[in-house]
């Protein structure tokens, strides 16, 4: 699909066309999963979904990208995404995917996370890109814009590492904690009623994010792999996505340290994960929903474009992802009134486009022209 220059409206054809698309592509993959579930499934996952409900989800898959694609070839009179989607339907159909079934699963010590990325797509994909579409902040702003090739591919390349993320980011909890006796905390915590164990495990959580968020602000060498999530020009649900891996690995580290060693029951930590999978999307949306009195409790959209802003003089502020009162405590809340940022980004910054060129440009080179003095350096 080439790049949109103009936002899609209702009634043209080429948003049914691009969900037909969309559609076509994750049914095919979740072909994928059915015929080879050891290599491209998650084992923690699997106890989340059904065989039952992913073969309905399937064939549900199928005849909606058949029928958006019917939707396009009415309503646009450009017919290639209509086209592309019933291909995408028709090879899909033709390896089986009508007749599919969920098979018992041989125990590997390896997988790729195919299922979680479509699972996870899909879901965020209906939450947001309605809501971005009727409630935009930016009006003008089109899902399709010069980057968004290079979101998906974070947002892939995260969902399908999974397990990896998961086995790395467990590590330094294990030997910085693994040694204590936490017994008595495991018990506290254990006694807790569910929404108070939810609460204390997102309040922790965040206070480690704050910190670790805050330190790859503030120093000169790891700001050049966070500053790629700040490199955004077009915030939207997927724009969250663009994170380097050493910041994923670093910030994920420190914030999941409390969640590994204080003994939070299976429910709290998948509770905890959807939670912030959703909230994290839905602070970087392209949305102006400013949730009330609700923005001084969590962090909003609105809260987390400015963290976002591309003025100096506002830097180095908003650095808590869910609870705005922590930065309030540590002298970094900003939140003014019902005013936006004009835009986000960085100025004096220049990144290299692409996913590949991102991952290794941190390591080698600094995007910025004009580096900080190191009595500024705080101030991001
Ligand atoms: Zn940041
Ligand atoms: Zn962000």
């Amino acid at each position: 699909m080439k790049n949109q220059t103009t936002r899609m409206k209702i009634g043209e054809g080429r948003i049914s066309g691009a969900i037909s698309i969309f559609l076509g592509c994750l049914t095919l993959g979740a072909l994928l999963c059915f015929k080879f579930p050891e290599l491209l499934t998650t084992p923690e996952f699997r106890e989340v979904y059904t065989a039952e409900m992913a073969e309905n989800l399937m064939l549900g898959g199928i005849i909606a990208t058949f029928l958006f694609a019917l939707l396009s070839l009415l309503f646009n009179k450009n017919k290639k995404n209509a086209v592309i989607g019933v291909s995408l339907g028709v090879l899909t159909v033709v390896l089986g995917g009508v007749m599919v079934e969920g098979r018992a699963v041989d125990k590997v010590n390896w997988s790729i996370g195919l299922d979680w990325l479509i699972l996870d797509l899909l879901i965020m994909a209906i939450l947001f890109v309605p809501i971005e579409l009727v409630f935009p902040k930016n009006k003008l702003q089109t899902k399709f814009h010069e980057e968004w090739r290079t979101d998906l591919i974070y947002f892939g390349i995260s969902h399908l590492a999974i397990q990896l993320f998961g086995v790395l980011t467990k590590k330094p909890a294990v030997a910085f904690f693994g040694w204590m006796n936490l017994d008595q905390v495991h018990i506290w915590v254990s006694g807790l009623p569910f929404i108070v164990e939810l609460f204390l495990a997102l309040l922790i959580t965040d206070v480690f994010q704050y910190w670790a968020h805050r330190f790859f602000h503030s120093h000169h060498y790891l700001w050049r792999f966070h500053s790629i999530h700040h490199s955004t020009e077009n915030m939207d649900w997927l724009a969250g996505s663009r994170t380097h891996f050493i910041d994923i690995f670093f910030t994920r580290s420190v914030s999941y340290i409390p969640l590994y060693v204080m003994g939070f029951s299976t429910l709290t930590f998948n509770v905890y994960i959807i939670f912030i999978a959703i909230h994290a999307v839905l602070i970087h949306a392209n949305t102006r929903i400013n949730f009330g009195f609700l923005k001084y409790i969590i962090t909003t959209p609105q809260y987390h474009h400015w963290h976002h802003c591309e003025e100096p003089e506002h830097y180095g502020n908003n650095f808590a992802v869910v609870f705005p009162f922590i930065d309030k405590i540590f002298g970094t809340y900003y939140l003014p009134g019902n005013k936006w940022p004009k835009g986000t980004g960085l100025v004096d910054a220049s990144f290299p486009k692409g996913f590949l060129k991102q991952l290794i440009f941190p390591f080698t080179k600094n995007p910025f022209k004009n580096d900080l003095l190191p009595e500024e350096r705080s101030k991001r």
